[in-house]
C-alpha cells in the first residue's frame, strides 16, 4: 500500500498510452506530462516559396517536446539531399520534396498528409 493510495495524490499504477507500469513506460510526452507518440500527432507537409523563388519543403504540427525534431530533420536531410532546419513545431528541408518528406515520416510513424 502506498501512502497515498486512494488520495487525489496517489500516481496511476499504469501508462494509458503502452499499458507498462509508470516505473518502465518509455513513452515520449509533451509539455503537460501526457504521452504523445508520432502516431499520435498530425503532420501537414507543404512547398514554401521563399524570398528570392527558393523552395522548401515544411512540415508542421510536431509535438516539439515530445518528438525528436533533430532526428527527423536527420532523415529529412539524408533522403532529400538538402540542407534544413527546426523551428518550434516545424522541420523544413530545402527543395521540393513533397512526396519524399511524406514517405520519411511514415517511416518515423508519423501520419502525414498535403496540406
Ligand atoms: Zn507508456
Amino acid at each position: 500500500m502506498g501512502l497515498f493510495d486512494g488520495t487525489a495524490l496517489q500516481r496511476p499504477v499504469t501508462c494509458p498510452a503502452c499499458q507498462k507500469q509508470i516505473d518502465d513506460c518509455h513513452c515520449p510526452r509533451n509539455a503537460e506530462g501526457v504521452p504523445c507518440h508520432p502516431k499520435d500527432q498530425r503532420i501537414l507537409v507543404r512547398i514554401e516559396k521563399r524570398p528570392g523563388g527558393r523552395k522548401v519543403t515544411v512540415a508542421r504540427g510536431f509535438d516539439p517536446v515530445a518528438s525528436d525534431l533533430s532526428a527527423v530533420l536527420r532523415e529529412f536531410k539524408s533522403k532529400c539531399g538538402g540542407g534544413g532546419t527546426v523551428r518550434e513545431d516545424t522541420v523544413e528541408v530545402q527543395g521540393e520534396h513533397g512526396s519524399m518528406v511524406l514517405k520519411v515520416l511514415l517511416e518515423l510513424g508519423y501520419p502525414g498528409r498535403i496540406g
